[in-house]
């Protein structure tokens, strides 16, 4: 599955990853590497703190030698061990600035600035191309160990994942040791699509019954997942009154199980609206993700649904689908789609009596709720667009190196 996301203006950057299949030989390989590699992370952790000299470059020239020589690390191993100490820092400093750590002069903030950033046995390590090489055909990687290089180590992974690894150019791995198994996180960048002139807008409503509700009237529905949720909380419930380490341990598993479950559950929505829209040539409008949280109030109990479920992931997983698929994307300001009707514009709290039915006060339309909002949403996002790539909507639009999908109705020649 692919985790995480990132824009990086032109390219887009995601995560995926594939799990190890190591014989015993290997896999006690590959622990000697971890453990070996944050052996020395701790160590020049614990130089930078002595001297205060922390930036990558700086720390470099005082520790290299020793992490390389003492660890059986190479070059580029002791490399990146230690840009992960410097990173470490990096993290510590700003999560003390945004006062993650509590106040200045508290304990909990003392011990953070003055003790050495620590890394346990297992942390995850940075390979780069050096270190590690794939041969996607066998389904295997060739990696780096203290031991030696280790050929043939075989992996696995949904055939999405396999598929990635294959076609696309990998970048930066880390290798992760996660209950018991090992796993690669491949970074990989996507080359963008040309984005194309869309032929009107999908617009997209997120909310908390349904997940999705598009224009065309198609509902995203979130009760399975809901529901689900609402499981795996009172099992988690369970767990965490017992407060032992297998307890803790399973906690955590199930955690991690549930986020991959949403998260395969936004990819899949996400997915199945992009390519509605790159199908009938139109943009996607949703709604500007920042302040979500604050606009919905919710009872208690789906506070905590909510709270656990992320909007952000399905509008990051929107938006870089779109980026791949070279569908236009805009984010709409979200106020009063909910109580605008979307035929006759008139705008009243009223017209929206519970959370499903939008019935207006003025021509009496009855609609569904998120149907209209999304209505509303998708024709803010044809007048944002319009604005921003059009601002003189009467000339006749011939944008050199832009493909107009389909001849829109005013098009020169209609
Ligand atoms: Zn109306």
């Amino acid at each position: 599955m692919v985790t995480q996301t990132k824009c990086y203006g032109e390219a887009v950057k995601l995560v995926v990853q594939v799990k190890l299949q190591p014989t015993p030989q290997q896999a006690s390989s590959l622990e000697a590497t971890l453990r070996a590699c944050n052996t020395a992370a701790c160590e020049a952790a614990a130089v930078a703190r002595r001297t205060g000299v922390y930036r990558n470059y700086d720390l470099r020239r005082d520790v290299y030698q020793a992490v390389k020589g003492e660890h059986r690390l190479g070059a580029q191993a002791a490399q990146h061990v230690i840009k992960k100490v410097s990173d470490a820092y990096k993290t510590l400093s700003s999560n003390i600035r945004a006062g993650n750590l509590g106040r200045p002069g508290s304990k909990r903030r003392r011990d953070a600035e003055s003790r050495p950033v620590s890394f346990r046995w297992d942390a995850a390590q940075p390979y780069d191309a050096r270190m590690l090489s794939w041969q996607a055909d066998a389904g295997t990687v060739s990696i780096w160990t203290v031991d030696g290089r280790c050929k043939g180590v075989a992996y696995t992974g949904s055939p999405q994942q396999l598929k990635a690894v294959a076609s696309l150019p990998l970048g930066e791995c880390d290798l992760v040791h996660r209950d018991g198994m090992w796993f690669l996180y491949a970074t990989v960048e996507v080359a963008e699509q040309a984005t194309y002139e869309p032929d009107g807008f999908l617009g997209v409503d997120m909310g908390i019954a349904n997940i999705a509700y598009d224009s065309d009237g198609n509902r995203h529905a979130g009760t399975r997942l809901n529901g689900y949720r609402r499981r795996q909380q009172r099992l988690r419930k369970r767990l965490q009154t017992k407060s032992t380490k297998s307890a803790r341990r399973l906690l955590a598993r199930r955690r991690r199980k549930e986020t991959r479950h949403a998260a395969n559950v936004n990819h899949l929505i996400a997915k199945t609206i992009v390519t509605e829209a790159a199908r009938t040539g139109r943009g996607i409008a949703v709604e500007k993700l920042t302040g979500i949280r604050d606009r919905v109030r919710l009872r208690k109990p789906q506070r905590v649904t909510l709270s656990s479920w992320s909007f952000h992931q399905l509008g990051a997983f929107l938006t870089y689908k779109a980026h791949r698929a070279g569908v236009p994307l805009v984010q709409v300001d979200p106020r009063y789609t909910s109580q605008t009707c979307n035929r006759c514009g008139h705008r009243d709290k009223r017209n929206r009596p519970d959370q499903e039915t939008f019935t207006c006060r003025s021509c009496g339309v009855v609609a569904h709720a998120d149907h209209n909002a999304a209505l509303n949403i998708a024709q803010r996002g044809v007048e944002d667009w319009g604005a921003v790539n059009r601002p003189h909507a009467a000339s006749p639009r011939s944008q050199p190196g832009r493909e107009t999908c389909k001849p829109g109705p005013s098009g020169p020649g209609s």
